[in-house]
């Protein structure tokens, strides 16, 4: 773990906010524990409302107040970037969704859009099961909508139809809410959340040069924003019996690291950045090219701006005024 001075100690900087003191389950305890914790102490302190749904919750004003900080700070990061700033909504076509194969690797993550089509007859029936307590949701027919299960998805097939692209290649910078179907107690662990991403679309070495400057300006924003943090190469939880080779492949490839922050007592940290090269990937499923007509290679980094804003309430409690001067400064000011 980088940055030791700010060791992570529970129980001398436990969050305390609106009376409700948060007790860090003791090390021994399985991990479900600590995250149990720190969701109740969230929720006790509203900062996050919970919902019947595990990973739905809604935001209060300081949860808010710390979201808009980091993407100030990640905006003054990526000045230089000149990035073409696109904001899509949480939504993408299915046909695209599709194309980017996202359904080899995690069917189990992701959520479709369903509507009523029917007319007055299905309507009754509907209403009838709704009264009885019956389920209804299988009526229910496929829209040509899907949830984006990541920010930079939407932003592929855009730059395709544009046609080749200059020979610097692009920068294009997304914020959306994302939609994973993992529901779990874990407050770091939400079914919608929003990712920010810088998407560098070029030449393979346009891209690796541009993730490993963004591993470092990673590292950066987290010794600004006083949270001890490690980078390691990730494992992507790839479906089904074929996943472990193409998890093996990831690592071996080196195709994803993450910044890892220590959210929940007694459990694994947590990835709060990740940075990614999807090698050519994404061009067998959109026409994107380089300047001089070979197919783009692409990869991206992903701020995950809730497990961020978690992470500081973790570190530095639920009181912007108890907060370090310098955290707040690098927030914008807070
Ligand atoms: P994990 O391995 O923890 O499931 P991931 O590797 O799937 O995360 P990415 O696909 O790299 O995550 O997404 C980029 C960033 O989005 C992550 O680094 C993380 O900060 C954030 N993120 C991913 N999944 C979630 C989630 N379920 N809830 C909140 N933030 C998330
Ligand atoms: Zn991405």
């Amino acid at each position: 773990m980088e940055n030791a001075s700010n060791a992570y100690a529970p129980g001398d900087d436990s969050p305390t906010a609106s009376g409700g003191s948060y007790a860090a389950p003791k090390p021994s305890q399985d991990p479900d524990a600590g995250r149990r914790a720190f969701r109740q102490a969230l929720i006790d302190a509203r900062v996050l409302y919970p919902s019947a749904v595990d990973g739905i919750y809604g935001r209060s004003g300081l949860f808010e107040n710390i979201a808009e900080g980091l993407n100030a700070a990640i905006s003054k990061l990526g000045a230089d970037q000149h990035a073409e700033v696109m904001r899509f909504p949480p939504a993408m076509p299915r046909k695209d969704f599709e194309a980017s194969e996202y359904l080899k690797s995690f069917p189990q993550l992701a959520g479709t859009v369903h509507c009523f089509c029917g007319g007055d007859r299905e309507h009754h029936r509907l209403l009838a099961r709704l009264e009885q307590g019956e389920d209804w949701a299988d009526q229910q027919r496929p829209t040509d909508v899907v949830l984006a299960p990541a920010a930079c998805y939407p932003v592929y097939p855009v730059v395709a139809a544009r046609g080749p692209m200059p020979g610097e290649g692009m920068v294009v910078d997304v914020l959306t809410y994302c939609f994973r179907h993992e529901p779990s107690i874990d407050p770091a662990r939400m079914q919608m959340f929003r990712q920010r991403e810088y998407v560098r679309l070029g030449t393979a070495e346009q891209i690796v040069a541009f993730r490993q400057t963004w591993i470092e300006r990673g590292r950066q924003l987290a010794g600004m924003l006083e949270l001890p943090h490690e980078v390691d190469l990730a494992n992507d939880p790839f479906f089904g019996r074929g996943g472990k080779i193409v998890a093996d492949s990831q690592r071996e490839l080196k195709l994803k690291f993450e910044l890892l922050v220590p959210i929940n007592d007694g459990a694994p940290p947590t990835a709060c950045m990740s940075f990614n090269y999807h090698m050519d990937h994404f061009a067998h499923a959109w026409p994107l090219r380089t300047a001089d007509g070979a197919p783009a290679h692409t990869g991206c980094v992903g701020f995950g701006i809730e497990r961020l804003t978690l992470a500081l309430l973790r570190h530095h409690g639920f009181e912007l005024a108890k907060w370090p001067r310098r955290v707040r400064d690098a927030l914008g000011g807070l």
